[in-house]
Order: structure tokens, then sequence, then C-alpha cells
């Protein structure tokens, strides 16, 4: 926050959410020059960048550099961060309405869906979520034991990128894991792991996979296991042969060629085995205290009335026998304190970014803006949200422009400091963030590693010598 007081009038927007979504609106409104507007970000977390930190997989360190992007953005004079400060808990939609023009919501899909099938609940079922979070170091994932010894068998239900993180780091040796950023206790779990067999399950056919074509390349370069697949699954039924070949969908093309070059490789020798299946979808999950077994069924493709090609149940079913299972069947939005939520779809309603009181109502939320995953869905790459907070922030700039914004009591900096000073003392600023960061890349380069994460609040309070201030909060 700069040091200046500023005055009561300046034009501020709050940010809720520090991931992409969050990083491009701000961005976009920082460089405003008329009227200069003043950005204050929040984040539930110390850390920023959201599923960047905690989501793209740990040896995806390329596509993780666009932090430094995010860090440019925070270094300018009108940007602040306050880290571990979260909605709805510390800090109101009304408090802020009484300091911003403008509140944006870019917090992400932060829960995953389920299959709704029987035996979901058993004991070493799970969200691929889970997984991701917790070899990522994500403090809410910290608690999770993910003991790999003994499991012989994994199933991955979905075929979208996620499926494909978790396939791959369950497939990865220790050492093409060691160099990267995975938090250190799922190294030493998968450094356990007995993993033999990784069976990824899609419900429709190759064309209709999610992946994109360097995943499903990738999967096929792993050092020490070989990736399976049947002819029978990476062919085409009529249906998808007359679709792709109509739609000319590149990515897909791309996708089925892979798999099909897949096919005739054979089995390598390796330690371990990816298996792509397609046409299944699980019915059933068996087992007594933990997952046992899966019952599967087969599908077929039909064209539904929007042409899309659906899969619909055969009366063929299969039993896999498996340890453990990672549902990755797409995140899913939760609901804010004191915004509107679509329940049906896990987003904020809204009109190109503009908060709406109800999904199909035409009544605004004036001054509230949303972007990302809980505006769209839990769709897309990294920069798919330039373009969509860059909407949401053209919105802003539109209504203000009209009057349309929030009116606030007092935006000056002092103010928005002590709000959230008596909220959350023990608040982290993006300076703070860095020397976080600093200590965790000093951490990975003593042992060889790009970074050893904090992966607790309370480790990281204590290495920014907060714990006094958390006790004195009496949180
Ligand atoms: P996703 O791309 O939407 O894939 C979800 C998968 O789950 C699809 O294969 C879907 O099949 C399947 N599915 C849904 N419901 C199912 C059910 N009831 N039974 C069986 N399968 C079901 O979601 P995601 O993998 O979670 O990824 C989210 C977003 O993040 C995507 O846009 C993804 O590209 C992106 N991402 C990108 C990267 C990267 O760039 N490297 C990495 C991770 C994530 P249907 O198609 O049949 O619905």
């Amino acid at each position: 926050m700069t040091t200046t007081s500023g005055n009561a009038s300046q034009i501020r927007v709050a940010i809720i959410g520090s991931g992409p979504s969050g990083f491009y609106a701000a961005d976009h409104l920082l460089k405003q020059r008329e009227p200069e507007i003043y950005v204050d970000m929040y984040e539930r977390l110390p850390t920023p960048f959201g599923l960047v930190r905690g989501g793209v997989a740990p040896d995806h360190a390329k596509i993780k550099s666009v932090t430094k992007l995010y860090s440019r953005i925070a270094s300018h004079e009108r940007f602040s961060f306050f880290g571990n400060v979260e909605f709805g808990v510390d800090v109101s939609r009304y408090d802020l309405s009484d300091h911003y023009h403008g509140i944006i919501y870019a917090v992400g899909a932060q829960t995953d869906r389920k299959l709704g099938i029987a035996g979901e609940d058993l004991p070493n079922s799970y969200a691929a979520t889970e997984f991701v979070g917790w070899y990522n170091g994500h403090p809410d994932y910290h608690d999770y034991d993910f003991d790999l010894t003994g499991i012989k068998r994994v199933a991955v239900i979905g075929v979208g990128n996620v499926a494909m993180d978790v396939a791959r780091i369950l497939a990865r040796t220790p050492q093409e894991l060691y160099g990267t950023d995975i938090a250190d206790y799922a190294l030493e779990a998968l450094r356990q792991s007995e993993v033999e067999e990784i069976y990824v399950l899609g419900r429709r056919g190759p064309a209709q996979a999610a992946f994109t074509n360097p995943e499903i390349k990738e999967l096929g370069e792993l050092a020490d296991a070989d990736i399976i697949v049947e002819c029978e699954d990476a062919s085409l039924d009529e249906l998808s042969a007359a679709h792709l070949k109509k739609a000319r969908d590149r990515s897909a093309i791309r996708n089925v060629k892979i798999l099909q070059s897949y096919v005739d490789r054979g089995l390598t020798g390796k330690s371990r085995r990816i298996i792509m299946r397609f046409l299944v979808s699980p019915s059933e999950i068996i087992g007594g205290d933990r997952v046992e077994a899966m019952r599967v069924v087969k599908n077929e493709l039909y064209l539904d009335e929007n042409g899309n090609l659906r899969p619909r149940a055969t009366d063929q079913f299969e039993v896999f026998p498996v340890d453990m299972i990672f549902r990755s069947v797409g995140y899913r939005g939760v609901p804010l304190r004191d915004v509107p939520f679509y329940d049906r779809w896990g987003t904020i309603p809204n009109e190109r970014g503009r908060v709406l009181t109800k999904h199909e109502g035409k009544k605004r939320l004036p001054g509230n803006y949303v972007v990302g995953w809980i505006k769209r869905g839990p769709s897309g790459i990294i920069g798919t949200n330039k373009p969509d907070a860059i909407e949401s922030a053209n919105c802003f700039l539109e209504d203000l422009a009209l009057g349309d914004a929030l009116q606030p009591r007092d935006t000056r900096d002092e103010s928005v400091l002590a709000l959230v000073q008596s909220r959350e003392p023990t608040f982290i600023s993006f300076d703070e963030w860095k020397i976080l960061d600093e200590i965790e890349l000093q951490r990975g380069a003593d042992r060889g590693r790009s970074r050893v994460k904090f992966t607790t609040v309370e480790e990281m309070l204590e290495a920014l010598g907060k714990m006094k201030a958390l006790a004195g909060a009496g949180k």
C-alpha cells in the first residue's frame, strides 16, 4: 500500500482472490490513465497466485512462470495485497462497499464435482482436486495422508487435463519429481508408492477427450511408465468420425492421432503402466472398509438434440480391481457470503461479468463484478482468463463513467488499512509474500530443488515473525 494518504474520493476497487483472473483484472484497471484506479487484492491464504501455485502440476514449471508477470503487476504503486484475509469471514461485502467503488470476485472454483454413484465416499476414493492440492502443498490439504504403500492399481475418472496431471504425477519417478516444487511430504509419499497400474477412464470416446495435445503426448514420454491404449479404445465410431470431419477440430484430431500412435507401442519393460480406456463410466465403487474394485458400464455415443455426442450406458459391465480412485470430473464453485450464487452451475450469476441478483434475472447487484471460473465455470487455460477479466473490468469502467458504481464512504488508504488491521492483524502484504518466496526458493536451492514450499499458514506466519500477533488476536 502506498504511504501517501490519498484523498477521500480516489477510485478504489477490491479484487477478491489472487489467481490469474484477479491479476488480469487488476492489470487492466491499473493501466487506465483516467481515472487512476487503486486496486486492493484480498486473498484467503497468505500466498498469492491461486491455482498457479496450488493447482498447476509441479512438473509444469514453465506454466508456473506466469507468476513473474503477476508479480510485476503487484509492484504497481497503486496495487496492494491483503493476504490471509478471508472475504465473508474477516471482511464482508458490506464492509467493502464502504471503501470501494467496485468489488470483483475472482475466487475460482474451490471444490469438486461428484460422480453420484454408490461407494463414492469409501476410504481411498478421492477427488482429484484433493490430491492436487495435497501434492502442491496447499494449506487446506496439508493434513491429507495419501499413503501409496500397498496401492497397486489406481483409477482416474475423467479425461481432462487434471486427470492427465494426476496420472502423470502418480507415474513419475522420484528422480523426475525431485527438482520440482512438489510438497516435501508428497515427494516422500510418492517415493514409497507401490502403484503399478493407473487406469484413466473416459466416459465418451477418444475424439471427445478434454485433455490437450501436449498433455496426452507427455503421458507417452515418462521415464518409467508405459502407456497402453488398445486398438478398440483408439478407434472412432461412425458418429465421432463424421463429427470430427465436419467440425475440423484440430486439437481433437491430433489427440486421436497421438492415442493411435500408442496402440502399436506395446510394453517396453517400464515399471508402471498407464492404461487409457474410453467409452466407460463407473457405475459403482465396491469395497468394505476401503475401495477394492470398480464396476464400470460400457457406453455408446448418441447425438443429442443440440448436436452434441453424449454417452449412453449399454448393458455390458466390467469389474476392475482397484485400490484407489480419483474422480477428476471437474471443479465447482462455492458460494460466498452475501453474494448471489447459481447452484446448478456453481457460478455467480452475471451478465458479461456484472453480478446479477439471480440467474436469468435482469436485476444487477451494482458495483459487483465477477471474473474467471466463478464467472464462466471451470474451463480454459490460464490465458483464457485475460479477455474474460478485461470484459468484466470494462463493465466496471463503463458503469463508473455513468455514475453507476458503489458509493463508498471513504476510499483513503488509511481507512482501508484500518479496516484490514482491525479484522486481521496478521494480514500479509505483497512485500511479506516476497520474503516467504525468497525463503522457499533458498530452501529449494539448498537441496537442489526449485523450491521447498511452506505448506501451513502457521509456518508462514512464523517465518514472518507474525505468530505473536496471531496469538494476540486470539485466533
Ligand atoms: P475438464 O477439462 O472439464 O474435464 C473433465 C472431464 O471429466 C471430462 O473428460 C468429462 O467428460 C469428465 N466427466 C465429467 N463428468 C463425468 C462423469 N459423471 N463421469 C465420467 N466422466 C465425467 O476439467 P478438468 O480436467 O478439471 O480441468 C479444468 C480446466 O483446467 C480445463 O479447462 C483444463 O484444460 C484446465 N487445466 C489445464 C491444464 C494445463 O493446461 N496443463 C492443467 C490442468 C487443468 P465429458 O467431456 O464427457 O463431460
